[in-house]
């Protein structure tokens, strides 16, 4: 099963399966706004777990943890990964710093922490656990245990290695298997960009980082927060000051994300919200009227002061050998200026395109098909949905930090009633001081919110 990797015609992907040893790339990285060596981290040991009782703080027996290091970050939190001492297992360890601070960041990480319990999808990061909180006047961070995976879909795409056409199909294939998931569930993840794909040795995909997601807005007459989405992936609704938008967005992201597997670049690398929109017209060409009905005035007004541009699509053939009539035609569907018009993760999944990835996925990657002496069983369902939908009205009634705080912890202990030994941080641990303090990026660190057209 595991050898039986997407890449078994076409040769491994060599970049995924490079020993641990290699695995911070040995080049200088941004970690959370700080410039980075692999030698700060080096060598490191994770914080050490206790078993810890339930309903005390009696410390029991500690677990040795070989050393280790951060391995990423998300929008708000370090991921580190960590050695599970119940069953030696690799696991990657998320800690939601500064919870508490106001009411809103209380309300962001209690939102993204039901999400993480609340999927079950094989394309989409969920909670495998959650480390016990310390008593609640102490309680401070949040931790969540996660699958570890090796890579992710930026750093595949800025290796030297090659990536086939199989490749870029299977990975296309969980990109849209997953979205369709978290869309049937209500929820708009906002923030999709290779970095937030992270692929394991076997090529699996999955979705991860839920610090900016919410629940689709129904109402139109409410306003949407713009600071989402990282530039280059940006929809132009959301360039253009639209105070409304849709799943649509998260579609946008993936057709760029489409065009940078084939060609191997980021496919609007602009220096600035307007320069982003105007790569965006250069490909596409002005768009109509329609397109832009819910831009604001002043983007309206930027696109029609410039030079008509004609469409020039045809130029995606040029991304690589790969960009096949058919690619092109399913990455075109995807581009499309008016989110109305764009095609949506479901009806993506039913282009011809993809039938070569639903295939290899299914025939040795999925865990929803298995293999009999007389043949593969496939399952009825290849892209399933959920019901009922992702449920945020818990948020309504957060009114306090000190509130919210009681109701998430209550919330982790109650997801701890499983038959598992709980988990919680050895404080004593040598790790434990530079663990706590890691640099996590703060709100103000986040992207430039889209211009400010009015
Ligand atoms: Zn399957």
């Amino acid at each position: 099963m595991r050898d039986c990797a997407v890449s078994a015609q076409t040769g491994p992907l060599h970049i995924l399966c490079r020993s641990r040893s290699q695995f911070w790339d040995g080049e200088p990285g941004v970690f959370m706004g700080v410039i980075m060596t692999p030698d700060t981290f080096l060598p490191f040991t994770c914080p050490t777990f206790f078993h810890h009782h339930q309903h005390s703080h009696h410390l029991q027996q500690q677990l040795d943890i070989e050393p280790d290091r951060p391995i990423g970050y998300g929008a708000f939190g370090v991921v580190w990964s960590v050695t599970d001492p119940r069953d030696g297992k690799r696991v990657a360890l998320k800690k939601m710093p500064n919870v508490f601070q106001n009411l809103v960041s209380c309300k962001r990480v209690f939102r993204e922490l039901k999400m993480l319990c609340f999927f079950k999808h094989d394309n989409v990061l969920s909670a495998l656990d959650i480390l016990q909180p310390p008593h609640i006047d102490y309680f401070e961070e949040i931790y969540v245990v996660t699958e570890l995976m090796q890579s992710d879909l930026h750093k595949i795409i800025v290796s030297p290695q090659p990536l086939s056409s199989d490749h870029v199909k299977v990975f296309l294939y969980q990109i849209l298997r997953g979205l369709k998931y978290l869309h049937s569930a209500g929820i708009l993840h906002r923030d999709i960009k290779p970095g937030n794909l992270l692929v394991n040795s076997n090529c699996v995909l999955k979705i991860c980082d839920f610090g900016l997601a919410r629940v689709e807005e129904l109402d139109e007459s409410r306003h949407m927060t713009q600071e989402v989405v990282t530039q280059y992936y940006r929809a132009p609704e959301i360039l253009m000051g639209s105070r409304h938008y849709y799943n649509a967005i998260d579609i946008w992201s993936v057709g760029c994300i489409f065009a940078e597997l084939l060609g191997r670049r980021i496919l609007f690398q602009a220096q600035s919200p307007i320069q982003q929109l105007d790569l965006i017209t250069d490909l596409l060409g002005t768009p109509s009227l329609e397109a832009m009905r819910t831009a604001c005035e002043g983007a309206k007004a930027h696109i029609m002061r410039g030079p008509h541009k004609q469409p020039s699509l045809p130029v995606l053939y040029t991304l690589s050998s790969q960009a096949t009539h058919e690619a092109v035609h399913l990455l075109c569907r995807m581009l499309v200026f008016d989110p109305s018009k764009r095609i949506s993760a479901k009806d993506a999944l039913a282009h011809p395109y993809l039938d070569e990835g639903r295939l290899r996925y299914h025939t040795c990657m999925c865990k929803c098909c298995y293999t009999t002496s007389s043949g593969r069983i496939y399952t009825s369902d290849f892209e399933p949905v959920t019901n009922p939908k992702f449920d945020d009205g818990f948020e309504k009634n957060l009114t306090s930090v000190r509130q919210v705080k009681e109701i998430i912890h209550q919330f982790i202990l109650e997801q701890q009633k499983g038959n598992r030994v709980p988990l919680c941080i050895n404080p004593q641990s040598a790790a434990f001081k530079s663990f706590i303090s890691s640099t996590v990026a703060q709100p103000s660190e986040m992207p430039p919110s889209p211009l400010v057209w009015e």
